[in-house]
Formats: structure tokens, C-alpha cells, sequence
């Protein structure tokens, strides 16, 4: 903590007021990457109902474009709240703050940090927009590209979202609930049992990865990305799916060798 101690009380309630506020804003980030993924899913069944050559495919195509607008809305609503998000974790970063000067910093902070508004160059950088696009063009063809990022030299973007996602807690194996990312190191752990193990730590832990070299975790290490709970919660959902399909394929063989 680099904050000094006798700023620290006042900082103290800030955060207090804060916490919690941030908390919500990145649940309801989450729950929008949600929400977008299903709009994703339900574009991506319009346009697989017909072939381009079939004669209802060009009212579906103009519902699909429906889909699009409102994914480009939700996406603008998330680069809001991503806003906030923000200004808020500067906050958390200025140990000089008080209580009386904590709206007049947040007022001043939002603006610069929320001001670009998505216009149609501007949201074919976003990841989630990319990942909608591709995702309809490969309804009929699996190999499709975007081919949006040629002038720029950061393409490989895209080919991120294939990264294995780990989805468990590297303490007890489980699932993770509310993960929460080490800055230092990028590591995931399950919120409740890292603070656990800051508690009887003595403020810091050392990363469980086997070969991550990071001793010394403290709590202003660790963060929580709604992005990354999204696609960690997205990963569990298709992992427990393939389950599933194999359990339910299993119970089909053992039928067929009873008769
Ligand atoms: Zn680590």
C-alpha cells in the first residue's frame, strides 16, 4: 500500500462506498455479454433456417440486420458502463480521495472516459461485434474470414478468442464461481478462497501455478474482468454440455445392447 496512513481512513470509507458499486457494475457487464451471446445465437438460427439461393432468404436476412442493431445498442450500453467501470477503478487508484471530493472526481473522469461513441469503423474493432459478425458468415461457410482488419497490423485478434480458457479454481479444482485475475501474473483463482488465503497469509499468497514465479499476491492485485467471467462461465456451459451429449450417447449404446 503506497497510500499514506493517515489518509487512510477517509480512503477507507471511499472504498466501502465503492466495493460494492463496482461489484454490481461488473455483474451487469457480465450479464450483457450475456445477453449479446444469446442474440448472437438466435441471429446465427435465422440465417441457417434458409440458403442464400431460397426465396425467404432476404426476409431473414433483414431480421438478422434487426439483430445487428440491437448487439451494436448493447454493445454502445457496454462501452457506457465499461465508462463507469473505469472511472471507478481510478478511484480506487487515488488514495487522496475523500468523500467530499469523490463526486466532483467522478464527473470530471466520466467524461474523458466514456466520450467515443461507436460509429461503423470504430465497432469493427470491438471484439464481442467481431465475434458476432464471423459468427453468422460461418453459418454457411465455415471458412469464412473478416476481413476488416487488414490495414491494421493487430489481426491475430481475432484468433484469441480459440485460447483454452482455464475454468478452475487452481485451490480446489472446482469450477470457478466469481474468478478474480492476478494483474501480476494473469492467474485465475475463485474470489472467496483467494481473499481465504490472503486472510491467513498475512495479506499475500503465493500463485499455486505450478511454475508461475509470483510470491507475493496482496489484495490490490487482484481484479475482477467481467469479460473473462463471461468466457470462463460461457466455457463451464460448453463443457458441461459435451458432457451431456456423451452421457446421453453412452445411455443410447447401453439401450441398443439391451435389445
Ligand atoms: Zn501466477
Amino acid at each position: 500500500m503506497s497510500s499514506s496512513q493517515h489518509q487512510g481512513g477517509a480512503f477507507r470509507l471511499v472504498q466501502l462506498e465503492i466495493k460494492p458499486l463496482q461489484k454490481a457494475h461488473n455483474e451487469n457487464t457480465t450479464t450483457m455479454l450475456e445477453n449479446i451471446e444469446l442474440l448472437t445465437t438466435l441471429a446465427k438460427d435465422i440465417e441457417g433456417s434458409s440458403l442464400p439461393d431460397d426465396p425467404e432468404y432476404e426476409r431473414n436476412k433483414i431480421q438478422v440486420e434487426q439483430i445487428d442493431s440491437i448487439v451494436r445498442d448493447y454493445l454502445d450500453l457496454l462501452r457506457m458502463t465499461k465508462g463507469h467501470t473505469a472511472t471507478l477503478q481510478q478511484i480506487l487508484e487515488s488514495p487522496g480521495i475523500d468523500l467530499r471530493t469523490v463526486s466532483q472526481f467522478y464527473d470530471n473522469n466520466i467524461k474523458t472516459n466514456t466520450e467515443k461513441e461507436y460509429d461503423d469503423q470504430s465497432i469493427k474493432k470491438v471484439e464481442e461485434y467481431q465475434n458476432f459478425k464471423l459468427s453468422i458468415m460461418q453459418v454457411h461457410d465455415p471458412t469464412a474470414e473478416l476481413d476488416w482488419n487488414q490495414e491494421g497490423d493487430d489481426d491475430d485478434d481475432i484468433q484469441l478468442s480459440q485460447v483454452t480458457i482455464k475454468t478452475t479454481c487452481p485451490w480446489t479444482g472446482s469450477n470457478l464461481q466469481e474468478p478474480i485475475q492476478s494483474k501480476k501474473c494473469k492467474h485465475v483463482y475463485e474470489k472467496t478462497v483467494a481473499f481465504q488465503k490472503l486472510r491467513t497469509g498475512g495479506g499475500f499468497f503465493e500463485c499455486p501455478i505450478i511454475g508461475c514465479r509470483e510470491s507475493r499476491i496482496t489484495e490490490a492485485d487482484l481484479v475482477e474482468s467481467p469479460s473473462l467471467t463471461f468466457k470462463i462461465r460461457k466455457e463451464i456451459k460448453r463443457q458441461e454440455e459435451e458432457k451431456r451429449k456423451k452421457t446421453e450417447s453412452a445411455a443410447v449404446d447401453l439401450s441398443d445392447d439391451d435389445e
